[in-house]
């Protein structure tokens, strides 16, 4: 398992376990691996899921580069994400290696039929809570839901607020990222923000931070090219409407190459696209004061050394993006009761869920002079081992 999680993962465990002196092996070793094979037309996909104790929550992925290596990686880090914000749920993850751009909306709908039939056995409400990730929606999630038969609205979140789905799930890892940044700064005016990655993530924390907290978001990027501004801030939404009918960021306002974006000086960074993105060469560019890691495994072990050398305050991944998988949890509650809560009260319980947590592991940070990411780590590794603090 140690060549199969990531190195950052990996050093941060051990790091947190070596601190609470307890044995890492228990913690990375999956409970449940399924790989099942899913035939369509002429090709065969394969389709994985990796749980890590039960009941479960992780996204389900549509990728032609999906391996079973990064469903158990990615599961995992769920793992942690889950036990790092005291959520009741162990982690998931999982998916089918295919490219949905190649399918019609009719096999990308057998294909998902298909893998849920396999896997039926394993999910559902007590033991594994599906929801979206890349490449996959709202819609997906009615289909599974409805393949899975009785109660399957239990079976998954992440679906439509008219199909029993929550208030705020759109905007929810957003929302959570600036709810920290809230606490570690306490006013967002005129702080200035670079973000990389201008999708889901990315466009809610640039408008919440624009619109609601005067914030100057002063740089964006995207997979096609990023854009600067030389005025107060950029517009969140005629950035969206622009990139909507122009296929990228790219164009509007002044045009910066990504390099030079990362080399402006801001308050807040968000890496907010892929993985890996912020290896050793990025970081020793980046003249950010602090980083909130709203991508999962954005910063590479080698990176976050750089970027510790420097100073760079860093919020990571498995608390800095956990709102999404909060808001999941509020989802399944409203589901159990078939009680549903308005968007100021989703928006309160996952503020108060997120900054507590937060505090808990700014608490340990200071208390054995660890990185966030470590003390996240041993805030997990506590719950899961029933380690009192
Ligand atoms: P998305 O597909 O909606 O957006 C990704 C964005 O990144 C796109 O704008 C794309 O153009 C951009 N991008 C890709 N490569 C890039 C590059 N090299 N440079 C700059 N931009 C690049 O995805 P999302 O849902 O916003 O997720 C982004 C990240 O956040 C992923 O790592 C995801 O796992 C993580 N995450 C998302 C959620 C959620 O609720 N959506 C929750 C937790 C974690």
């Amino acid at each position: 398992m140690k060549n199969i999680i990531s190195k950052i993962g990996i050093n941060s465990l051990k790091e947190a376990a070596n601190t609470l002196n307890i044995e890492i092996e228990k913690n990375l070793n999956p409970k449940k691996v399924l790989i099942v094979n899913i035939p369509i037309n002429k090709t065969t996909f394969k389709g994985f899921r990796v749980q890590y104790g039960r009941p479960a929550k992780g996204g389900v992925r549509f990728h032609p580069n999906l391996t079973l290596k990064e469903s158990i990686n990615l599961a995992f880090l769920m793992t942690m994400k889950t036990a790092c914000t005291n959520l009741p749920l162990s982690g998931a993850k999982g998916g089918i290696n295919c490219n949905p751009k190649e399918l019609s909306k009719k096999e990308l709908e057998n294909i998902t039929r298909s893998f849920i039939r396999k896997i039926k056995k394993e999910i559902g409400p007590k033991k594994d809570i599906l929801a979206p990730d890349v490449n996959t929606n709202s819609e997906i999630m009615s289909w599974i839901a409805d393949e899975y038969g009785e109660n399957g609205f239990k079976a998954v979140t992440g679906k439509a607020v008219n199909q029993k789905g929550s208030q705020g799930r759109a905007e929810a890892t957003a929302r959570g990222l600036v709810d920290i940044m809230i606490c570690h700064f306490q006013s967002l005016k005129n702080k200035t923000v670079i973000i990389q990655g201008f999708g889901n993530v990315g466009f809610y924390t640039a408008k919440i931070l624009y619109e609601e907290m005067g914030s100057k978001i002063i740089a964006v990027s995207d997979s096609k090219g990023a854009t600067i501004t030389k005025n107060r801030s950029l517009d969140p939404e005629a950035l969206k409407k622009y990139k909507k009918e122009n296929g990228s960021v790219k164009g509007y306002g002044t045009p910066i190459n990504e390099k030079d974006l990362l080399k402006k000086s801001c308050d807040i960074f968000v890496p907010a696209a892929m993985e890996n993105l912020i290896d050793s060469k990025v970081a020793f560019e980046i003249k950010a004061k602090t980083i909130f890691e709203g991508a999962n495994g954005a910063i590479t072990l080698e990176g976050e050394k750089i970027l510790e050398k420097k100073n760079v305050f860093i919020v990571p991944d498995v608390i800095a993006n956990s709102g999404g998988v909060i808001v999941s949890y509020l989802e399944m509650l409203q589901n159990d009761n078939e009680v549903y809560w308005s968007l100021e009260e989703v928006r309160k319980k996952l503020k108060k869920r997120i900054t507590e947590s937060y505090k808990e592991i700014k608490k340990i940070k200071n208390r054995f002079k660890v990185s966030m990411r470590t003390a996240a780590y041993m805030k997990a590794l506590r719950k899961i081992n029933n380690i009192q603090p």
